[in-house]
């Protein structure tokens, strides 16, 4: 048994040596009988915040008001929470007030699915009071008590249980479904970024496809509290995609997100506008968008030339990544790279076939791209030149780093000074 488990257990003797009831809880149990790696143990206990704060040498005060308290062992932490009840429910969204009880059940059974709502002493006994192990095992999502009550309750939990359902391949039972299909408009009430935060896990989840299939049938993404003019419906489009399970293939989040924006036939501009409506997280939405219009850039560069007229010539492998690599920086055209990849297996794009099958070797042959590796600095510059500085340099080094970068000039400063003086000469003629 892993150090976690034991130290859990650990806890959970002192508490009972006390005289209180302690018991694993939620997420870890599911995981745990499902023989799935752990993230972390949740702990619910008959004992009182303060009681657990005197009992252990080293906790600190979390959730307080909420019964947590995280309890710091050797070498893992524990969140240790009274037994409680949600008496009422605030506007469809987290419960106002919480009270502290004495019964286990009644602490499970505020839980949102009987596949969470199951808790194991430290002998490893399971309490099940509402067949959790039993839709475990026939892999179903189901409510614990009334669906149409729980989901009014928390609208949030609609969103949970379709990411349940995705991560283990799990069905969502009847009642559950039909209760979320009908109170999806309930999700108007659930702030953004709890919202985000489960379309995250379940984009970056194991069945992201899925995910979006059932998003869509249900019409949650109708009822986002931000007014996006949301895209996710437009997944309709791509069936195909969708059989052959297209987001899966992609890994890392960014990757993911730009290949759905690119399902949903939506542009840069409009990806990064509902990724900010959907408050997404400064980074991510950045690397999503450079994606996306690293993707419009070297589409239009790959199909620049036209073979048939012969009017211009098709641009090499080799000048499309190096010019991607100037414009957007190695690291992105690299990731981009997989994501043309994944475009001509998926959607059969052939106009990126050669670039998708050479592109990552031309790419390592590009010398530089970036100013601040070039041979030369602005202040080389602005002295051979001797001219003061002003936006000419800015220029100036972005055409001296292209000639580098397609191998045209060697990274030398010589060379590049003199190319300096002589694009200098031409000018003033
Ligand atoms: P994971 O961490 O893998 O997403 P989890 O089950 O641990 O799964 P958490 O969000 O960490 O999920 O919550 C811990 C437990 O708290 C859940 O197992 C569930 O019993 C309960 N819970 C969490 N959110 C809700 C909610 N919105 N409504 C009712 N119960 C909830
Ligand atoms: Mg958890």
């Amino acid at each position: 048994e892993s150090i976690m488990i034991q130290e859990g257990i650990q806890v959970l003797r002192r508490l009972e040596e006390a005289g209180y009831e302690a018991v694993f809880v939620g997420g870890c149990v599911r995981d745990r009988l499902l023989g799935r790696p752990l993230k972390d143990i949740d702990i619910a206990t008959s004992a009182l915040p303060q009681d657990v704060v005197r009992l252990f040498p080293r906790t600190a005060p979390t959730g307080l008001a909420h019964g947590t308290v995280t309890v710091i062992m050797e070498t893992h932490t524990f969140e240790v929470t009274t037994y409680r009840k949600e008496s009422e429910y605030e506007q469809f969204r987290r419960p106002k007030e919480v009270e502290f009880i004495s019964d286990l059940d009644e602490d499970l059974r505020r839980r949102d699915f009987t596949i969470n709502a199951m808790a194991q002493g430290p002998d490893g006994s399971c309490i099940d009071p509402f067949g959790g192990r039993d839709d475990l095992d026939k892999g179903i999502v189901r409510c614990v008590g009334d669906p149409m009550e729980r989901f009014r309750e928390d609208a949030l939990r609609m969103l949970r249980g379709i990411r349940f359902a995705c991560e283990y391949g799990f069905e969502l039972e009847d009642g559950t479904w039909r209760a979320l299909v009908r109170h999806a408009p309930l999700l108007e009430h659930v702030a953004t970024e709890r919202v985000t935060a489960e379309l995250d896990r379940m984009i970056e989840g194991r069945s992201p496809d899925r995910a979006v299939a059932l998003l869509v049938e249900s019409g949650l993404p109708r009822h986002f509290k931000e007014p996006v003019e949301w895209p996710l419906a437009r997944w309709e489009r791509a069936p195909e995609a969708t059989e052959r399970s297209a987001l899966a293939k992609l890994d890392g989040a960014a990757l993911r997100w730009a290949g759905l924006f690119i399902l949903m036939e939506c542009e840069a501009e409009q990806a990064r506008e509902a990724m900010k409506r959907l408050k997404f997280a400064g980074k991510k939405s950045d690397a999503v968008y450079r994606l996306l219009r690293a993707d419009e850039w070297m589409r239009s560069r790959a199909d620049g030339g036209d073979s048939r007229t012969g009017v211009e010539a098709e641009p090499s492998v080799f000048e499309t990544v190096a010019l991607g690599a100037v414009e957007f920086g190695r690291p992105v055209v690299r990731e981009w790279l997989r994501l043309a990849g994944w475009r001509v297996e998926m959607m059969g794009d052939d106009g990126l076939r050669r670039l998708a099958a050479e592109g990552a070797a031309e790419l390592e042959r590009v010398p530089v791209d970036r100013i601040a590796e070039l041979a030369v600095n602005g202040t080389d510059l602005t002295g051979a030149l001797d001219k003061p500085a002003g936006p000419w340099l800015g220029r100036l080094l972005y055409e001296l780093l292209t000639e580098a970068a397609l191998r045209r000039l060697p990274n030398d400063r010589d060379v590049l000074l003199n190319e300096a003086k002589s694009r200098a000469k031409r000018e003033t003629n």
